[in-house]
């Protein structure tokens, strides 16, 4: 049998190694860490060969004794720690002891460092974690770390490397992330010569952020958020310049890089239904939170945290974001390319072919259809009613009625619904459209008119707004459905409508009948690739059932593995898209002014659910450059 021996402390270094030290970035974290615990306000990081054979960081914080600078080197030698009760309460967190041990056992090291108002400092090299020389020194307050050779001892490791464009790049993201997490410290960055990276350190997060990511970043929505012990501060991408990835998702407890889950899913909940499928918001975000109330030290790269009360960290995160992106205006403004397109180049008949004729008369979709009778008889009634019939007043008074008393708007009707199913043709149809048009109008908007069949143009002051009317009667409907679901009311179909689908599309309806039947739909099946519709949405024409329920079935089964919050939450989407008025077609002109009336009266109808924007802004000033007046 094999005898048990005490590994050398040479041999426990690499192992930690192996934890601490992948690969050049991991070095540099762990240097600017230690830079930036020892108070340093300006650190100066710097890189050769992707940081394999140099890497240097200075800086000029508090330095270190002859006797500190050599213990330094030594396996859990650390400042920072030193009682097991430091543990819960640990400021600087950057206290494992074992950076710099393990670094030196894979490397080559000069360390040259001086403490704040010494007379001289100290000189140590080492190689593989030995100290070869060690001298006095005259050098600048601070302390200055080279590493050389990085698993030069270590080939296996080594092997491991990827191309030196390669690990440089990770060195010079875990530099801009230490430059983010630091706004009081002015970083440099110089790769193979260049200086890539330099922050102001104002202590402005802004300003750091604005240096590593330019122009863009003043596009973000600022965070701030504090409640109890929390505070978030940061930046959020705002939800229609987001991104194909989480790779812009930059997340600090207490001032340190961490990957967390929870933090990613709590900042992505607050996107909810506004943020295109398949794409992330960016952040940067900074959490602050009792010492105690965190465990850092559950990894040894520190990257990973628990946190004692994740529902609040959870909710911090949510609502703080929330918050950010409700108050930030976002109807974008129309993108002119400068200079302006001659107009010869423009194509000689650009104009969208308008669609099929049958299509207009017999698919012409109703907003008033997705009103409930109630409603639509308020509506109507305060237009015929009204001595001056004046269009701003019916309108709010729709939206006054709305809003007042949501639960008797919102109560099922009991006929069978497919006979109360509004009609839109007893409207004051003796005043003509255009006269509703001229009568003056209180409200501070004003329709224009429709383009394309698909965007509606309102003024307001010096905006002009364009406004997707099939988006924002989606994300009306989508609002509606998800707010008060028990009053999506069905209508029995006198002739059930067969759907062809294939057996797993079927499968998945019938899986989910329960689902389906509070969306509003009965199904039965008929054979294996047929389910018959009995009941239908009341908001969805007959002519979109069979779409709807193809889509439904996708959805369903595109979601399995997801939660059935969100499955339902892309239900209610599909049923929304495929309810409201389509692009193209034509719409009544007072279904649009209701439609405007709701765009124009709520701040935070933003996007429709997909993502898309709702409205964009076209201001007076932007027309008038480009017509260079
Ligand atoms: P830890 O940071 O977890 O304490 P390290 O191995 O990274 O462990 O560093 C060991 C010790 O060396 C630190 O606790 C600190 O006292 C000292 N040290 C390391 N880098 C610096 C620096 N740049 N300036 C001053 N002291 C430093
Ligand atoms: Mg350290």
């Amino acid at each position: 049998m094999a005898k048990i021996i005490q590994l050398s402390p040479h041999v426990a270094n690499l192992i930690a190694a192996g934890e601490v030290v992948e690969r050049p970035a991991s070095v540099m974290k762990e240097l600017l860490e230690n830079a930036v615990d020892a108070g340093a306000t300006a650190v100066t990081a710097e890189i050769r060969d992707g940081g394999m054979t140099f890497l240097r960081v200075t800086d000029n914080g508090c330095g270190m004794l002859p006797e500190d600078a050599k213990n330094a080197f030594l396996r859990h030698a650390t400042s920072k720690l030193r009682t097991a009760e430091d543990l819960a309460a640990i400021f600087t967190m950057g206290f494992r002891g074992e950076a710099l041990a393990a670094i030196a056992s894979v490397s080559r090291i000069d360390l040259l460092t001086k403490p704040t108002g010494a007379l001289s400092g100290t000189s140590i090299c080492l190689e593989a974690g030995t100290v070869t020389e060690e001298s006095e020194a005259g050098c600048p307050e601070g302390t200055t770390i080279i590493v050389r050779d990085l698993f030069y001892n270590t080939p296996a490791r080594m092997k491991f490397m990827k191309s030196d464009v390669v690990e440089g790049s990770r060195v010079a993201a875990a530099v801009q992330l230490q430059a983010i997490a630091h706004p009081q410290v002015a970083f440099r960055f110089l790769r193979d010569g260049k200086e890539v990276l330099s922050t102001p350190g104002t202590g402005k997060l802004l300003d750091a952020v604005y240096s590593i990511y330019g122009k863009e970043s003043g596009k973000m929505a600022q965070v701030e958020s504090h409640w109890e012990g929390y505070s978030l501060t940061g930046f959020v991408s705002r939800p229609t310049d987001a991104r194909p990835s989480r790779n812009m998702q930059t997340f600090f407890v207490n001032g340190r890089p961490v990957k967390s889950r929870l933090m990613m899913a709590a900042l992505e909940e607050a996107y909810r239904n506004r943020i295109m499928v398949g794409k992330f918001p960016a952040c940067v975000l900074q959490l602050q939170l009792p010492a105690t109330a965190v465990d850092v030290n559950v990894h040894p790269a520190k990257t990973e945290v628990k946190f004692l009360n994740e529902k609040a960290v959870f909710d911090c995160i949510h609502y703080g974001v929330l918050g950010a992106l409700n108050k930030t205006p976002d109807r974008p403004e129309v993108q002119f390319k400068s200079p302006v397109q001659p107009l010869s180049s423009a194509p000689a008949h650009s104009a969208p072919p308008a669609p099929p004729a049958h299509k207009q008369s017999s698919n012409q979709q109703s907003f008033f259809r997705t009103m409930t009778s109630a409603e639509y008889q308020a509506f109507t009634g305060a237009i015929q009613n009204a001595p001056k019939p004046s269009l701003a007043a019916a309108a709010a008074t729709y939206a006054a009625v709305e809003q007042s008393a949501p639960a008797v708007l919102h109560e099922p009707v009991t006929l069978p619904p497919v006979f109360t199913a509004p009609q839109p043709e007893p409207v004051a149809t003796e005043e003509p459209q255009q006269q509703m048009l001229d009568m003056p109008v209180a409200a501070s908007w004003r329709y224009v008119g429709e383009l394309y069949r698909s965007y509606v143009i309102v003024e307001q002051g010096d905006d002009a707004f364009l406004i997707d009317k099939h988006a924002a009667h989606e994300r009306i409907l989508f609002d509606k459905l998800k707010e008060n679901p028990e009053a999506i009311t069905s209508q029995a179909l006198l002739t059930p409508i067969p759907c062809h689908l294939d057996p797993a599309a079927c499968g998945a309806l019938l899986a989910n009948r329960k689902l389906l039947d509070q969306l509003g739909f009965e199904i039965d099946t008929l054979g294996e690739n047929t389910v018959v519709l009995r009941q239908i949405p009341m908001d969805l024409e007959e002519a979109d059932a069979a779409d709807a329920i193809e889509s439904l079935a996708s959805d369903l089964l595109a979601g399995k593995r997801e939660n059935p919050a969100s499955v339902r939450d892309t239900l209610l989407h599909t049923v929304a898209c495929k309810a409201a008025i389509k692009a193209g077609w034509h719409t009544d002109e007072k279904e649009l002014l209701v439609l405007i009336e709701q765009v124009m009266a709520r701040e935070d109808l933003k996007y429709c659910p997909h993502g898309r924007p709702i409205c964009i802004t076209l201001s007076k000033k932007q027309l008038e450059k480009q017509f260079k007046r």
